[in-house]
């Protein structure tokens, strides 16, 4: 079952305008959601950061919080998800094409879940990476649907035999194509500010507040492409791939060339808060 303007319904009734606006113009937000064993992890997180995204392209949210999270826990009950995703996104509507935010128009919901396993294998063996320059727009702190550059960069990263890219802005290191990146040096943990240049990943915070609780000591500030040639482990953070070591990047083992000390604490921790989840 699917969620769609306002109704539960089968996937194969929902009929989307060719007017709507997230198809011409990418215009629209969205969130992912991870479920383990039933439960959302960070729930609060993401509808706070959905209502952020919402505010910072100018769409009225057609829900309440509240209502929002019933749509969430009524998908995953009805769809009986165990370990999945619920993804939930809300475009500006439907009307005819025009740049101009239309008169009328009533913004879109379309929520859905599906299965989905962890990486476990991945987690444990490591990725590679390859940098590249980032050139998204400077508002990748909202959650839009304008992913094409994000599509591009993970294509590149997959034609180079790769398994992400790490984005850089004229050799400051920022992301990845979706997810966070941190490094660590000498048993410390660096990431990019949480601006503008960067989304401020709901898996980032917890990972933090997790190297905090450890005493790892934890850096917020940008480092460039030289220095990331000197770390000793590297990481990416997100919902879906949760802590992902990355082992190469072009072609260069980072560290020993497999997971690190850090990473695999951090991981071990995380593992533990899927466990506690109530
Ligand atoms: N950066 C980008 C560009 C992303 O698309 C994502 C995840 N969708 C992230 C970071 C990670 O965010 P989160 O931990 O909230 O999934």
């Amino acid at each position: 079952m699917y969620f769609f303007q306002d109704r539960y319904v089968p996937k194969e009734e929902i009929a989307v305008s060719p007017d709507d606006r997230g198809y011409y113009f990418g215009d629209g937000i969205y969130e992912v959601f991870r479920v383990y064993g039933g439960k959302v992890l960070e729930g609060k997180a993401h509808f706070q950061r959905f209502q952020r995204s919402a505010d910072g392209v100018r769409i009225q949210l057609p829900y309440s919080a509240e209502e929002l999270n019933s749509i969430v826990h009524k998908l995953i009950d009805v769809n009986q998800i165990a370990d999945g995703i619920v993804y939930m996104q809300v475009t500006r509507g439907a009307a005819p094409r025009a740049h101009a935010f239309p008169k009328q128009s009533e913004p879109i919901l379309l929520a859905y879940t599906s299965e989905m396993e962890r990486p476990l294998d991945t987690m444990r063996k490591g990725i590679s990476a390859v940098t590249l320059e980032d050139t998204r727009w400077l508002h990748c702190d909202l959650k839009t649907l304008n992913l094409l550059a994000n599509v591009i960069a993970k294509q590149h990263a997959l034609d180079q035999g790769a398994g992400d890219v790490i984005f850089h802005r004229s050799g400051t290191v920022t992301e990845s194509s979706s997810s966070n990146f941190m490094m660590v040096k000498q048993g410390e943990l660096y990431t990019h500010p949480a601006n503008n240049l960067v989304l401020h990943g709901i898996t980032r915070s917890v990972v933090l507040r997790l190297a905090k609780q450890l005493h790892i000591p934890v850096h917020e500030q940008p480092f460039t492409l030289e220095q990331l040639q000197l770390a000793d482990e590297a990481f990416l953070t997100s919902t879906t791939s949760e802590i992902m070591p990355v082992v190469q990047i072009d072609g260069r083992a980072v560290g020993d060339g497999i997971p690190g000390p850090v990473s695999r604490k951090l991981q071990a921790a995380f593992e533990q808060e899927i466990s506690e989840l109530t």
